[in-house]
């Protein structure tokens, strides 16, 4: 063991089971070790390094905004903040946007758009927020409560009241709890991402949509890991032809660098006020400088790059021995393999490729633009494991 891992394990907070190896550098969709070995980076940091390791051209960006400003405060105007608010709106038809420093922080803003919402406009009691079993939504309390996964519950009792969970696909189960409780907002993953790469169906995402118009209801999807061009589009709810009221993004969104979006259309963009939310680090210049250049670079020649290597991914594995089923959608994609899943990523690791688990699944999440020579490595290296 390396002197490193040594000192993590003893000074670091016991809360990752980490893989034993110390990544040093990197290149694109290559890392390399401590011991010089590389690896195809089929994880990207779950879905964060949009473009690969060290891309220069969104290095660039990053540095030439630390030459002129790393961070100031909230109380005063800096160009990159705003450029990519602007940006966003213009490419998703939003109005306002608030930054935030990771995924739970963007969904807390969503959750309190959608109660003050609630409060504002349909009674003080409005506050039931509806989720779906087998959802993730981040790691603080109150993303935890809206979390539908027990086991993520059961050591950090009491938590934030106020969420209820339905069923995914099944609308009956929303439409009970919205007769059945004063509900204030509907917060979904389009695809369920840490729940085991699970895509809800189109009829059923059109349907919620059809229940918060109904019902006055904020319509909120967390596009955290689905988001930045991760399904093949900008955002996994244009997949489905629905427009959400909030829109909460992080991972991809940085490039690398901490940085989540609370985005607002016309319903939502009021709700919040002077003094309602702040973060200190939210919508810091350096962040916002890498996140401009991710955003401008997801062109309609990228997302057609996704949605080919999506299809050879899937074309390679479906029918392969060893693989059960492969779900997902874009870059965003589970494999049920017949051997337990850590155990794939494991013999992969040792054959020079990284990818992660979703539950009792292999999960691929490689960078956007991850060249075809790498990405052919990484599924022949899978397929063998798998065949073994
Ligand atoms: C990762 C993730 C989060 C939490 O993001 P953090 O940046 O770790 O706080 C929230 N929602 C979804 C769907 C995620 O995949």
């Amino acid at each position: 063991m390396s002197d490193i891992i040594q000192i993590d394990k003893e000074f670091v907070a016991n809360t990752y089971a980490r893989y034993s190896i110390q990544i040093v550098s990197g290149k694109g969709s290559t890392v390399v070790d401590a011991n010089g070995k590389k690896y195809i980076d089929m994880g990207s940091g779950i879905g964060v390094t949009a473009f690969g390791i060290s891309d220069d051209e969104w290095k660039n960006a990053v540095i030439s905004q630390l030459d002129k400003v790393q961070h100031m405060s909230n109380l005063y105007y800096t160009e990159p903040c705003a450029l990519l608010a602007k940006l966003l709106c213009e490419k998703t038809g939003m109005k306002k946007v608030f930054f935030a420093n990771s995924g739970a922080e963007a969904n807390e803003c969503a959750i309190k758009v959608a109660r003050q919402y609630g409060i504002k406009n349909k009674g003080q009691d409005y506050t039931t927020i509806i989720t779906l079993r087998n959802s993730f939504h981040g790691r603080t309390i109150t993303t935890l409560s809206a979390t539908g996964q027990d086991v993520f519950h059961a050591k950090f009792q009491p938590l934030t009241t106020g969420f209820v969970h339905a069923i995914a696909n099944d609308i009956e189960s929303v439409k009970t709890l919205v007769k059945e409780d004063k509900v204030c907002g509907i917060l979904i993953e389009c695809v369920q991402g840490e729940g085991g790469v699970i895509a809800l169906d189109k009829e059923f995402v059109c349907g919620l949509e059809k229940i918060c118009k109904e019902n006055d209801i904020i319509f909120m999807i967390d596009e955290v890991q689905t988001g930045n061009g991760r399904t093949g589009e900008l955002y996994a709810y244009m997949n489905y032809g629905v427009k959400p009221d909030v829109i909460s993004t992080a991972k991809g969104l940085g490039g690398g660098l901490p940085i989540g979006a609370c985005l607002m259309n016309e319903k939502t963009q009021s709700v919040l006020g002077f003094g309602d939310h702040g973060s200190t680090y939210g919508g810091n210049p350096v962040c916002a400088a890498g996140a401009i250049n991710v955003i401008e670079r997801i062109d309609k020649k990228l997302l057609n790059e996704v949605k080919e290597k999506s299809e050879y991914i899937f074309t390679k594995l479906s029918t392969a021995k060893g693989i059960e089923s492969v779900s997902g959608m874009g870059l965003m994609i589970g494999v049920k393999t017949t051997k337990p899943a850590k155990e794939v990523v494991s013999k992969c690791i040792e054959k020079g490729v990284i990818c992660l688990t979703a539950k009792d699944k292999v999960r691929l999440l490689p960078a956007l633009n991850i060249p075809m020579k790498d990405l052919e490595f990484a599924i022949d290296t899978i397929l063998s494991v798998c065949a073994e």
